[in-house]
């Protein structure tokens, strides 16, 4: 029986698949590509072929232009394609828009590249798909016990209630571009927030394409016109960074917020001048990684990217096959997730 490595493999490019001949999200460009998700450490332009869900594509395309790939090949959720020899079919990671776990059968054996997911319901993307496999490939982000995210409708109901206590103050929100920004504008609608929102004009482009495949944002406005007292007692979402820069100061007395999983870490939060953190995260907690672990029972559980150390002890302990696969080129710094 050939070994898993025979299957897949990490390389200094990213992992890559021998028999198929192609990368999952590579770290650098290659022939043929099949990328889980969108953000910037997965999905890079510059490959030849790229293989992925339409509405990563689309967002590929957003950021990169229409020339990020020599061609590309669309596969909606759970379709199945051959790549010589080996069966690919993508499935609902719950992590942004379009995010899929790669699954990817060859010889009798299955193995699921998941990319980056979480397991909470997300209004802005379907929820992740467990599919029964020999091995798992999880990102191990937010591994470490003391990452437990706290339900969403808490941390939203932090924000009104701030927003309720200080009318004349503009609540600020520092939320990453892809994703994060437009789960917050849909979870703040979900909890009867119906005035009009402003953005970061950095937000726009994917704002609008979330709403181009029928996420509903409600009014939004962009930040960039109108005078200081415009903005008093309203919710404005802008990337992190912007939240602390000369940006910021045309906003009165602003309250400054960031949307994050870092944000249990208050010495983080601390730092970054927050002074309302809120807890949304968009990686598996580690309940939710230990919870898949032991739910997809897989002969092996590989980690990548982030805190690997501690989700291979846990396996140690649980009788689990396990290894670190050290890719280097991803972010475990929830870079803009
Ligand atoms: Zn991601
Ligand atoms: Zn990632």
């Amino acid at each position: 029986m050939a070994r898993y490595e025979d299957f897949l493999k990490p390389t200094p490019a990213g992992l890559y698949c021998p028999p198929g001949d192609f990368y999952v999200d590579p770290t650098r460009p290659v022939d043929r590509a099949v990328i889980t998700h969108g953000h910037a450490d997965h999905a890079r332009a510059g490959h030849g072929k790229v293989l992925a869900t339409r509405e990563t594509l689309a967002v590929m395309e957003a950021r990169y232009g229409e020339d990020y790939a020599a061609a590309t090949q669309t596969l909606a959720y759970r379709d199945g394609v051959d790549i010589n020899g080996v069966s690919v079919s993508l499935v609902p990671a719950g992590h942004v828009l379009g995010s899929a776990q790669a699954v990817l059968r060859w010889n009798g054996k299955t193995m699921v590249v998941s990319g980056d997911y979480k397991r909470r319901r997300d209004p802005t993307c379907p929820s992740f798909e467990p599919v029964a496999c020999d091995v798992f490939i999880s990102e191990a982000t937010f591994g470490l016990p003391v990452f437990r995210h706290p339900p969403d409708t808490d941390e939203i109901a932090k924000l009104l209630k701030s927003v309720a206590q200080f009318p004349e103050r503009t609540h600020l929100v520092g939320a990453y571009a892809l994703g994060k920004a437009q789960r917050l504008i849909c979870l703040l609608r979900e909890a009867g927030y119906d005035k009009t929102i402003f953005v970061h004009g950095a937000l726009e482009k994917i704002n609008a394409l979330y709403e181009s495949f029928g996420v509903d944002l409600g009014p939004l406005s962009p930040a960039t016109v109108g005078k200081k007292q415009d903005f008093a007692g309203a919710i404005v979402v802008a990337p992190p960074s912007a939240t602390q820069d000369r940006w910021s100061r045309r906003f009165a007395d602003p309250v400054v917020c960031f949307a994050s999983g870092w944000m249990r870490v208050r010495a983080r939060a601390r730092q970054g001048g927050v002074e309302l953190p809120l807890i949304l995260s968009d990686h598996a907690d580690w309940d939710e990684l230990t919870l898949t672990a032991s739910e997809l029972a897989p002969d092996e559980l590989w980690v990548t990217h982030g805190a690997e150390e501690a989700l291979l002890r846990w396996a140690e302990l649980n009788g689990r096959k396990a290894r670190a696969l050290s890719l280097m080129g991803y972010d475990d710094d929830e870079g803009e997730d």
